[in-house]
């Protein structure tokens, strides 16, 4: 059974404390390796790694930093098959996924910001002949990287790599479920020559390693992606210490669909922002609302297209679905069918979990649901399921659409399907989402800013947001 080690000072270690948790295969359920369960001691080394590493780490000149995480992008290239084989088995998503999106992604996250840095420039402001400002903008210090399961290797690059283009040393965290490709990663990072001590991963639940990371005084920036109340929690813990905060938290993301959209594409595009990676992307659209006047035509075709999805072993590439990452996130789904039935939703498709055979028996899958009848403002349509069920509902006007879709305390994304330019113009400015993707989903441009408004997150990430949020500003006011 492979054993996860911490990577602290450059090595890797087992944790002080010797105790290690369990790490399942989502596609059969049984325990295929151990991780680490760190606590605040491994944190505290962690911590004094990156802090004696800092001073030489910051001072480099950025070309070698970025060639340092260059070195590191291609060394991930060379191995994407084993990184999406190792992604897949872990998190259960398809392979075909993992191959296509996941590492692919990880690999540009470390490139993009690798060579960025090099692009990237402060401002001046000049006072007309009176003086003028210049804005130095140094490395922090160590920041701490927390990130999810749902998309592992994705986002955990996706925060360390602008941290440490910028000359931050880091102290990262991937979610407890999903520890193998950081893991790896760590070998990597061996393998390229990263200096010791610039990049240390530990391992461990959230309630020990993740909030001792963010109790940590040494710790100034810290960088979340995940739930919004463990959100919350790390902003509390976070405020009296005056810590700079990056959170990028849940989403129960609207679609909205107009009758004079290019159907063929909305409906394409809607079955994969409603179902890819099991509906475990934080961008995914979970509440569907439909223009009145095909409602009927949407509902029917809709409904035939997501029953044909292939549920299925995550290493065949026929299966359009491969595992719920846990037995507690398989429940938690299964558990808000049954609320939404109890809300008086009809479930049209799918509403219950699958049964594999063989091999695969005791994994946790799932059939995408589709479900009506229930009004916007019910549990079911304001609360986060993360999983393969969305709901659907029609609407009369465009002030019906933006209201239903404005309702929840969440404001991650939106997508528009309409083929009206004005309209789109009109409602994109009046959604209250970090990112609106008109006649389109997932569309990505690292440079783009990206995250959510209201209870899904505070600050951006994505190009010069991520660089600015990994330095500190500094004014220089010279009097001429
Ligand atoms: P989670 O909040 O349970 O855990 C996320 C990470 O935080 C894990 O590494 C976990 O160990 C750690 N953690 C937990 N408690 C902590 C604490 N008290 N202090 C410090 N760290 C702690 O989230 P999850 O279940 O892993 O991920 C799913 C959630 O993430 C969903 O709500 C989803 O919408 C959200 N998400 C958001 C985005 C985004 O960009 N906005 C992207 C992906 C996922």
């Amino acid at each position: 059974m492979k054993k996860i080690h911490n990577y602290i000072n450059g090595s890797l270690v087992p944790p002080t404390g010797g105790r290690y948790l369990d790490n399942y295969n989502p596609s059969t359920g049984e325990v295929y390796s151990i991780l680490p369960d760190s606590g605040a001691e491994d944190v505290n080394r962690a911590v004094e790694a990156a802090k004696q590493a800092f001073p030489a780490w910051s001072a480099m000149r950025k070309e070698e930093r970025s060639a340092m995480l260059l070195r590191i992008s291609a060394l991930l290239e060379k191995r994407l098959e084993e990184f999406a084989l190792a992604e897949s088995l872990d998190n259960g998503k398809p392979l075909w996924l993992a191959r296509s999106v996941d590492i692919p992604r990880a690999v540009s996250n470390i490139s993009f910001f690798a060579t960025g840095a090099l692009h990237f420039a402060s401002e001046a402001h000049d006072m007309e002949g009176k003086a003028i400002n210049y804005t130095l903008r140094s490395p922090i210090g160590v920041a701490g990287c927390i990130s999810p399961w749902n998309l592992p290797l994705y986002l955990f690059t996706w925060k360390i790599a602008p941290a440490l283009a910028m000359g931050n040393c880091v102290v990262a965290k991937p979610s407890e479920i999903t520890p193998m490709t950081a893991f790896m990663l760590s070998e990597l990072c061996i393998e390229a020559g990263l200096p010791k001590g610039v990049l240390n991963i530990v391992h461990g639940r959230g309630s020990e390693a993740g909030s001792a990371i963010v109790a940590h005084t040494d710790v100034s920036v810290i960088s979340f992606t995940g739930g919004t109340k463990t959100g919350a929690a790390i902003a509390a813990a976070a405020a009296p210490k005056f810590k700079k905060l990056s959170l990028e938290l849940g989403g129960k993301n609207p679609v909205i669909v107009f009758n004079d959209c290019n159907w063929d594409e909305m409906m394409r595009k809607t079955i994969d922002s409603s179902f890819t990676n099991q509906g475990e992307i934080c961008l995914c659209g979970s509440r569907i609302l439909v223009e009145q006047t095909c409602y009927e035509r949407f509902k029917k075709e809709f409904v035939e297209k997501a029953a044909l999805l292939k549920v299925g072993n995550p290493a065949d590439d026929t299966s359009r679905l491969g595992a719920i990452v846990s037995k507690q996130h398989f429940e938690k789904i299964l558990h808000y069918i049954e609320l939404a039935k109890s809300e008086g939703g009809k479930i049209l498709c799918g509403g219950k979990a699958v049964k594999m055979e063989g091999k695969y028996a005791g994994g946790w899958y799932i059939e995408p649901t589709v479900i009506e009848g229930l009004p916007y403002n019910c549990r079911t349509n304001m609360e986060e399921i993360f999983g393969p069920v969305v709901t659907i509902m029609p609407f009369g006007t465009e002030a019906e659409a933006l209201q239903a879709a404005n309702s929840t305390e969440y404001g991650l994304t939106s997508m528009l399907w309409t083929e009206n330019l004005t309209r789109a113009h009109k409602m994109a400015a009046q959604l209250r989402s970090g990112i609106v993707w008109i006649n389109c989903w997932l569309l990505r441009d690292l440079r783009t800013p990206f995250g959510g408004m209201k209870n899904s997150g505070v600050g951006r990430e994505g190009g010069w947001e991520a660089m600015r949020f990994f330095t500190e500003p500094k004014n220089v006011c010279i009097k001429l």
